[in-house]
């Protein structure tokens, strides 16, 4: 297994609309793993594919079922993801592996239904709540593209992106 460097807003590669998995061998399986190890490392509940430069249709996510009971997880790699059900508007507070260091409320659905294919083709549907649900639609708007701080106002976001560019910059002369 290998940690796998996160790519950092305000990066294109986060930008990127991701391509369907076809073929489910064992480089697929190996992404999948070295992605769980690299969600570890920093402490995240879930991560996305192009969080880490790869334009595929897989996320891999460890998240309580139930925020209850915290013990009982759901671990899994999700591949071709689709959300084919969402009900019950809720605010949540969400982070990003990508936007280190901030928080912010975002507008999502407190229940959520899931179709995808495991790491071996088989396809699968689970329905989440809470904690859960908001995780498969944050980790699932990165295939398309999409950052939860899309979501806040232009002028938010504007200051994000400048804070985000001059951090850059400046690992960049270091
Ligand atoms: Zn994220």
């Amino acid at each position: 297994m290998a940690k796998l460097d996160v790519v950092i807003f305000p990066d294109e590669r986060l930008r990127q609309h991701c391509k369907e998995v076809t073929v489910f061998d064992d480089e697929l399986k190996q992404l999948a793993e070295d992605m769980f190890e690299t969600m570890y490392a920093d402490d995240g509940v879930g991560l996305a594919a192009p969080q880490v430069g790869i334009s595929k249709r897989l996320v891999v996510m460890e998240v309580p079922f139930d925020e209850e009971k915290p013990e009982e997880l759901f671990k899994e790699a999700l591949v071709n993801p689709v959300i084919i059900k969402k009900e019950n508007p809720m605010v949540s507070k969400e982070g990003c592996l990508s936007v280190p260091d901030y928080v912010a409320e975002v507008e999502r659905f407190a229940d959520v239904t899931v179709k995808y294919q495991t790491l071996d083709g088989e396809e699968k549907e689970c329905t989440a709540h809470g904690l859960h649900a908001v995780c498969i639609q944050h980790e699932l708007d990165h295939l398309d593209g999409k950052l939860f701080i899309d979501m806040l106002s232009r002028l938010k976001r504007q200051m994000l992106q400048k804070k985000y560019t001059k951090l850059k910059r400046r690992e960049h002369l270091a």
